[in-house]
């Protein structure tokens, strides 16, 4: 029997519901900045989504565009005034920065209560401390409010996580094993002698590798849940554009889950919508 498909949509959509009624009781209009370096068309995409969701739910947004060459200090100065305005809540810098620009450091001088994408080391300890006081990555955020939307129980669950990094796989490994998720969390990377093996032995699989369908359908338990983060652009020449938009996990593995993540429209609409709502905790929690 084919897998249920866990509608990412369908999902953002309730979630949007039940942030409108909180922005409509925040003191002030949550707002949120974001910075975009360069042209990076995916990019620009991306951030043009989180303003339109902005948009969607009354989230004031300030999108602060950057040419390619722009040197550290003059971001370093943007990221300086919006730690200082009371009336901005979330700042977010677009990912990835042209080389000349040193991520890590930008990001370190965010004020972590401002910090909505969650990468700053004060909310990632946080994290690693099982504190709930912290921001929280977008995306394995997303990943672990579908699989309550959905119902499913991961206490006592094996859970494998394909990715290790500090944006989607560490923190999921670490939210899927936390104390209330409690699932037995495995890590495989690129050092891993058998991703197959282990997945094999999983309940619950999240693929977050950025490799095009590597996850196939004799790697998954039959039965299993699969969650594809992966976002990958393949040549296909069936389509006027040239290209589709491929997971980490090949389609064919709906044959043996059951429950599967689909992409476009799974993990995707999860990561803006969480970004929302990590805005709207900013705010509530800067004007309490
Ligand atoms: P990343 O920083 O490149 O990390 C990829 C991880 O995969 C690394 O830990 C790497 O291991 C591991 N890996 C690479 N090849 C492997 C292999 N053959 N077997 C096992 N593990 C392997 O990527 P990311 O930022 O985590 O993103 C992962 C994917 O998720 C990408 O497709 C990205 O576009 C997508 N993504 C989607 C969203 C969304 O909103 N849906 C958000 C963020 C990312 P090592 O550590 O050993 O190198």
């Amino acid at each position: 029997m084919a897998a249920t498909r866990l509608d990412g949509k369908a999902c953002a959509a309730d979630l949007e519901e039940r942030l409108k009624t909180r922005i409509s009781k925040c003191h002030s209009q949550p707002h949120l900045a974001v910075i975009i370096v360069g042209d990076d068309p995916a990019s620009h995409v991306y951030v043009n989504n989180k303003i339109r969701s902005c948009e969607r739910l009354g989230i004031k947004s300030t999108h602060i565009s950057l040419p390619e060459d722009v040197n550290q200090e003059v971001v370093a100065k943007h990221i300086r005034e919006m730690n200082s305005d009371d009336e901005l809540h979330g700042i977010l810098i677009q990912s990835p920065l042209p080389q000349n620009l040193d991520e890590e450091s930008l990001t370190e001088l965010i004020d972590p209560k401002k910090d909505v994408d969650g990468f700053h080391p004060i909310n990632l300890g946080r994290l690693v401390q099982g504190r709930a006081d912290g921001m929280v990555p977008c995306t394995p955020l997303g990943v672990m409010e579908m699989l309550s939307w959905a119902g499913v129980d991961l206490s006592g669950k094996k859970a494998v996580v394909i990715g290790r990094s500090f944006n989607v796989g560490m923190p999921q490994a670490l939210l899927l094993a936390a104390k209330g998720a409690d699932a037995t969390v495995t890590i495989v990377h690129s050092r891993t002698k058998d991703a197959k093996s282990e997945c094999l032995t999983a309940d619950i699989v999240v693929a977050a590798v950025g490799r095009p369908e590597m996850v196939k359908s004799n790697w998954i338990k039959p039965g299993a849940i699969v969650i594809d983060v992966g976002i990958n652009r393949v040549d296909d020449s069936s389509r006027e554009r040239g290209w589709r938009l491929a997971g980490d996990v090949d389609p064919k593995v709906e044959d043996v889950a059951s429950l599967l993540s689909p992409v476009p429209g799974g993990v995707g609409p999860m990561t803006v919508a969480m970004l929302m709502a990590n805005t709207v905790r900013a705010a509530e929690s800067q004007h309490s």
